[in-house]
């Protein structure tokens, strides 16, 4: 068992990278010589390996994550006046690619077991105006995008995922990203394909559509210095895409490793005898999906999340909160109005949610750690109350 004195980090970059030291500074130091800096061989054998990963035929890189939802909403020629379905507990980008267009986000509840986008509220917030439906798969499940899929198919109405915490995730075995007209992915230090600094990617299956998302990440400019249609400047330089590839091959072994960790936390939370309404909701797993586990995320019951947030934090445990304030609460988002009562669960997500450290080289014993440390609060709380 680990030490008293030790801490256990929410996440450790450096010991996750640390065994692919050697390949990281190999690709990089090819890509130094190179002098292709922007546009080298690496980019196009990324969106082919990401392209071949998801299942799709099209990938096409982008600056972030953020942008590639951005660049996807553009494509479809969103605008003021029109609507896009999206859930509220989310991260905001999910949610500012929509009002950056002038368009408005309706905002839609969530499924309380899987903290995913409820497919029948998706289905009862579509008007004559809706012309996007964006589920976010959350914490790395897939949403049930085959159902969100048909009732969009039945409306005529593109699905974009926004897939940025679900890279190798699956829904009936078929790829994150591969469902809808375009899948968004990023590459965000903390996602389980992760860069070394900022970098995303689409996908799709349409060929019209990775064109159109081409054009529009590169000035909408074709050919050069002709202008087309006014795009943005997002692409993925050549250092990240040489990282990424390597990582790449290393993230079927990351997603396993991430999975035994979330195997190993139920148990042990279960056996400790934590696990009850007042106390620990463990997550939910999908029985169609294949969860790769970017996040895990319990529910701590009876209004004590905080106080056992910062018991953990004082001891050295690190745990985050994803998301505190959902979108419809946000100050920047306030002048839509939204009634906070038509999203019950999203806000009880938002008080109950606490996440736990979860990456590929956290040890047994830190999570025995992690555990433990859970239990002493418990057990705190029970002896003050008697
Ligand atoms: C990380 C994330 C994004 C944004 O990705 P960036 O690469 O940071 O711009 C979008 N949506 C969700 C759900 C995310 O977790």
């Amino acid at each position: 068992m680990a030490g008293p004195n030790t801490t256990v980090p929410l996440l450790d970059v450096n010991r996750d990278n640390k065994p692919h030291r050697d390949e990281f500074v190999e690709a990089l130091a090819a890509v130094v010589d190179s002098g292709r800096f922007l546009f080298g061989p690496d980019v196009k054998e990324l969106e082919t390996e990401i392209a071949q990963y998801s299942q799709v035929e099209h990938a096409v890189g982008c600056a972030s994550g953020s942008d590639a939802l951005l660049l996807a909403l553009m494509a479809l020629d969103i605008k003021a006046g029109d609507e896009v379905i999206v859930p509220s507990f989310t991260f905001f980008a999910s949610v500012s690619c929509i009002t950056r267009l002038g368009a408005t986000p309706v905002f839609v509840d969530i499924c309380p077991d899987t903290f995913n986008i409820d497919p029948q509220c998706v289905a009862e917030a579509i008007t004559e105006n809706t012309k996007a439906i964006i589920p976010v798969h959350l914490f790395g499940q897939c949403a049930q995008i085959d159902r969100i899929c048909q009732i969009a198919s039945e409306h005529d109405i593109p699905v974009i995922e926004d897939a940025a915490q679900a890279i190798g995730a699956a829904y009936h075995s078929r790829p994150a990203g591969s469902w809808g007209l375009a899948g968004c992915f990023s590459f965000y230090p903390t996602k389980n394909l992760g860069a070394m600094g900022d970098a995303g990617m689409l996908t799709s299956g349409d060929a019209v559509m990775a064109d159109r998302l081409r054009l529009l990440a590169g000035h909408g400019m074709r050919p050069r210095y002709y202008h087309q249609a006014v795009g943005i400047n997002s692409r993925i330089d050549t250092f990240q895409a040489a990282v990424l590839r390597v990582k790449l091959r290393h993230l079927g072994d990351a997603i396993t490793s991430r999975s035994k960790i979330a195997s190993r936390y139920m148990q042990l939370l279960g056996d400790g005898g934590l696990v009850g309404p007042d106390q620990i909701v463990l997550p939910t797993v999908d029985p169609n999906a294949f969860h790769v586990w970017n996040q895990f995320g319990i529910r701590i019951g009876g209004g004590r999340r905080d106080a056992l947030r910062a018991y953990l934090a004082e001891r050295g445990v690190g745990s985050e909160i994803y998301y505190p304030v959902p979108m419809h609460k946000q100050q920047c988002f306030e002048y839509l109005n939204v009634d906070g009562s038509t999203l019950p669960e999203t806000e009880r997500a938002s008080a109950e949610i606490l996440n736990l450290p979860i990456f590929p080289s956290l040890t047994e014993a830190e999570q025995q750690q992690v555990v433990d440390c859970i239990g002493g609060y418990y057990q705190a709380g029970a002896k003050a109350a008697a």
